[in-house]
C-alpha cells in the first residue's frame, strides 16, 4: 500500500510517498510560493529535481506533485491509481475530534467551523484536501490527521484556564496542544524502547516550534503549547508564556493594534528577539562563543524554561521514568540537551556525555552511569504517523 502524505500550507505544500510495506518514503519534496511570483517544486524521487513553475494556487501545486511522482525519468509510480489514499495534516480538531477521521463532507465541515481557532493554517490544511479532490481520481480515500488530537487526553484541570468558565463553554478558549503527531511517535517508539507501556515520559519537540508534553502510559496528559502555538517555552521566533497584561502595556508602548502586537510576539520575538541575530540554534551558538552576550543570553532563556517545563511535569505525573529530545533542536544539539538536562540529577536525570555527543542513525540512549531516568534523542516522524493512520482508517 502506498500513502501520499501532504502538509499544505498558506504558501507552500509538502508530500511524502510512503510504501508502507517498509514505512520508507519512497518520494519527498515541496511545493514553495505558491500564489506568489518564482514558485517552485523540488522533487526527490529516483532522481532529484527542481521544476521552476506557476503555481497560481494549491490545485496547480498537488497536479505538478502528482506529474513529478509519475514523471519516467525521476517519479517513482507509473500511474496515479498506484496511490491507494492521501493522509493530510490538518492543524486544529478543536474539541470535536479525538483521534484521525476519513475525510467526509460532515468532516471538512466541522473543520471549517473551526477556522477561528487557527486562522492563517487551517484554511491552508483544508486546501490540500480540496486540491487532492479536484486532482485525483474520483473516490481517492483521504484522511485527516489533526495535530491537536493527541492531547485530546489532557484532564480538565490541565486544559481549562483560570479565567471565567463561560469563556471556555462559549468561545472554546482552552488548551489544545500542538505537535501532537510528533509527541505521539517518539512516546510509542520511547514506550516500545522501554517495554514499559505505564512509563511516564516527559517528550520535549524542540525546532523552530517547541513544545514539551507529560506522557503517561501512552496519553498525553499535558503540553506547553496552548491555546494556540504561541504559548509554552521561548522558540524560534515565538515569545512562549507572557503574563498577558503585557499585550496592552506593548500596544500603548509601541502603537501596535492587538493583531499588530500578536504578530510580534509570534515573528519577532522568542531567541531571535532576544539575540537580535537569528532563531537558528547554530547562529545562536556561534554568537555565543565569539562573546555575543545576547547570543547566550537567548541560549540560557530557552534551556532554563525547557528544565523548569521538565520539572513541572515530572511533579505533575509524580516522577519521570524518560526524558526524550526530537526536532531540529533536540535531535541534534548536544549542547542545548545537556544544558536542559544539567541540575537535573536531583530527579535522577544524568547525561552520558560522550553518547551526547555522538551522532547515530534511529535512538541514541544517552542515559548517563546511575541515572534513574532513561534519556532518549528520538527523530520525530509525524509524516509516518500520518501514513499509518491514513493506512489503518482506509484498510
Ligand atoms: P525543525 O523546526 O524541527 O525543523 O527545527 C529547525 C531548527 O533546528 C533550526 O532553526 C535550528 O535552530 C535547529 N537545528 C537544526 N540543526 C541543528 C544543529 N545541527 N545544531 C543546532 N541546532 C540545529
Amino acid at each position: 500500500m502506498k500513502i501520499l502524505v501532504i502538509n499544505a500550507g498558506s504558501s507552500s505544500l509538502k508530500y511524502q510517498l510512503i510504501d508502507m510495506e517498509t514505512e520508507q518514503a519512497i518520494a519527498k519534496g515541496g511545493c514553495e510560493r505558491i500564489g506568489l511570483p518564482g514558485s517552485f517544486l523540488k522533487h526527490k524521487g529516483k532522481a532529484e529535481k527542481q521544476i521552476d513553475a506557476d503555481m497560481p494556487d494549491h490545485k496547480v501545486a498537488i497536479k505538478l506533485v502528482l506529474d513529478a511522482l509519475v514523471n519516467p525519468e525521476y517519479g517513482v509510480i507509473s500511474s496515479m491509481s498506484e496511490i491507494n489514499a492521501v493522509g493530510h495534516r490538518i492543524v486544529h480538531s478543536g474539541e470535536d475530534f479525538d483521534k484521525s477521521v476519513v475525510v467526509t463532507d460532515e468532516v471538512i465541515e466541522i473543520c471549517k467551523n473551526n477556522t477561528e481557532l487557527a486562522p492563517l493554517h487551517q484554511p491552508a490544511n483544508l486546501t490540500g484536501i480540496f486540491a487532492c479532490q479536484e486532482v485525483m481520481p474520483k473516490g481517492t480515500p483521504m484522511v485527516a490527521v489533526f495535530d491537536t488530537a493527541f492531547h485530546s487526553t489532557m484532564p480538565q484541570k490541565a486544559y481549562v484556564f483560570g479565567i471565567p468558565y463561560e469563556a471556555y463553554k462559549n468561545f472554546k478558549i482552552r488548551r489544545y496542544g500542538f505537535h501532537g503527531s510528533s509527541h505521539r511517535f517518539v512516546s510509542e517508539e520511547a514506550i516500545k524502547y522501554l517495554g514499559n507501556e505505564n512509563a511516564k515520559i516527559v517528550t520535549c519537540h524542540l525546532g523552530n516550534g517547541s513544545s514539551i508534553s507529560a506522557i503517561d502510559g501512552g496519553k498525553s496528559v499535558d503540553t506547553s503549547m496552548s491555546f494556540t502555538p504561541l504559548g509554552g517555552v521561548p522558540m524560534g521566533t515565538r515569545s512562549g508564556d507572557l503574563d498577558p497584561a503585557i499585550v496592552e502595556f506593548l500596544c500603548k508602548k509601541l502603537n501596535f493594534t492587538v493583531e499588530e502586537c500578536v504578530n510580534y510576539l509570534n515573528k519577532k520575538s522568542g531567541v531571535s528577539g532576544v539575540s537580535g541575530v537569528s532563531s537558528d540554534f547554530r547562529d545562536l551558538a556561534k554568537g555565543a562563543a565569539e562573546g555575543n552576550e545576547r547570543c547566550a543570553l537567548a541560549l540560557d532563556i530557552f534551556t532554563y524554561s525547557c528544565r523548569k517545563y521538565v520539572g513541572a511535569y515530572a511533579a505533575a505525573m509524580g516522577g519521570i521514568d524518560c526524558l526524550v529530545f526530537t526536532a531540529g533542536i533536540g535531535e541534534n544539539d548536544a549542547q542545548t540537551r545537556l544544558a536542559i538536562a544539567s541540575n537535573l540529577e536531583f530527579m535522577g536525570v544524568k547525561i552520558d556525555e560522550a553518547k551526547n555527543a555522538r551522532r547515530v542513525s534511529g535512538i541514541n540512549d544517552i542515559t548517563g552511569e546511575g541515572s534513574r531516568v532513561k534519556v532518549l534523542v528520538i527523530p520525530t516522524n509525524e509524516e509516518l504517523i500520518i501514513a499509518r493512520d491514513t493506512a489503518n482508517l482506509v484498510g
